[in-house]
């Protein structure tokens, strides 16, 4: 403990005199010397200087609150391009899905088989009159060989006598007189014939209405379909449906594909296709005897989709 030195002086005389502690002398300021104040709350001796660190820290919190607001600003602006892509992928996602849906169903109801839908897409290109757009689809088919059902009718004396067919100068076209009969219906009855004896009948082909072909003799071997003419020419049956004797589309489609690659094969002309009718007077095919324009309509169409096969094959 730090001990004070006190200074003792003497005062009084005699009986009163004592000592008594000397008071410390009050330093006085010197001239020009502020007093001194303590000071609890001091007040900046400088304002300007005071108030500049101020206005500093207030442009330093401002600079610090401009930051934070840029970078909330940002985040925003980040989370709102990540909701717009992705409702655009949601909605470009959803379309994607009902263009397939569609397209499915479309392709279901319109489309048989893709080679189909491919040779349609060509005939669109080649810009084809409407009324022959409903078979357009075999414009682009070559002329080849069109897929046959060969089922053959075994040699015998009434429907396939075996003989050598020495030439083909025309195709024939009948009906099977016979309404919503198959062509593998009319092909046993062709057979039956070896058993019956009931008559001597039958064709190189028999069209369904459906429009599968099938074939009954090989066509280097004659059939007993047009009496005058059954050993220089090729006969097709066609099956159908209503009882005018109309074809189907399907058989319709078939028996130009496969007259224009009977035409093709033998080096003839669609004016060398002929109706039963055409020779000997027969109403066979009954449809097409009756309605000579759907004929004619159909020797045109003939024409022209050798015409557009040939065109193909050339390229
Ligand atoms: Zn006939």
């Amino acid at each position: 403990m730090e001990t004070q030195e006190l200074e003792w002086i003497d005062v009084g005389d005699g009986a009163n005199a004592h000592t008594v502690r000397r008071q410390p002398e009050r330093r006085r300021p010197s001239a020009g010397e502020q007093p001194r104040r303590r000071e609890r709350n001091p007040v900046p001796r400088d304002n300007t200087r005071q108030a500049a660190a101020l206005e500093g820290r207030r442009r330093q919190i401002s600079d610090e609150e401009r930051i934070r607001r840029k970078k909330r600003r940002r985040q925003a602006k980040i989370a709102r391009t990540i909701l717009l892509t992705a409702t655009f992928c949601m909605i470009i996602g959803t379309l994607s899905v009902i263009a397939v849906i569609v397209n499915y169903l479309y392709g279901e109801t319109n489309e048989k088989n893709d080679a189909q839908a491919v040779s349609k897409t060509l005939v669109e290109k080649q810009t084809v009159p409407q009324d022959i757009r409903k078979w357009g689809a075999f414009y682009a088919t070559p002329l080849e060989q069109p897929e046959l059902v060969v089922d053959l009718l075994t040699v015998n004396e009434y429907s396939r006598p075996g003989e050598a067919l020495p030439e083909v100068k025309n195709i024939f076209v009948h009906y099977t007189a016979n309404a919503g009969t198959t062509a593998e219906q009319n092909k046993s009855y062709f057979q039956s014939l070896a058993e019956t004896h009931e008559r001597s009948a039958s064709a190189h082909f028999i069209i369904g209405y459906d429009g599968v072909i099938v074939q009954c003799i090989p066509t280097a071997e004659i059939a007993y379909a047009v009496r005058e003419r059954n050993y220089d020419s090729i006969s097709i049956e066609c099956c159908f449906l209503e009882d005018s004797g109309i074809f189907t589309q399907d058989t319709y489609n078939s028996l130009l594909e496969l007259t224009a690659w009977l035409l093709h094969k033998y080096e003839l002309k669609p004016e060398d296709v002929l109706r039963h009718y055409d020779e000997g007077g027969k109403i066979c095919p009954k449809y097409y005897v009756e309605h000579e324009d759907a004929w004619y309509q159909f020797l045109k169409d003939l024409e022209t989709y050798m015409e557009r096969a040939t065109d193909v094959n050339m390229r």
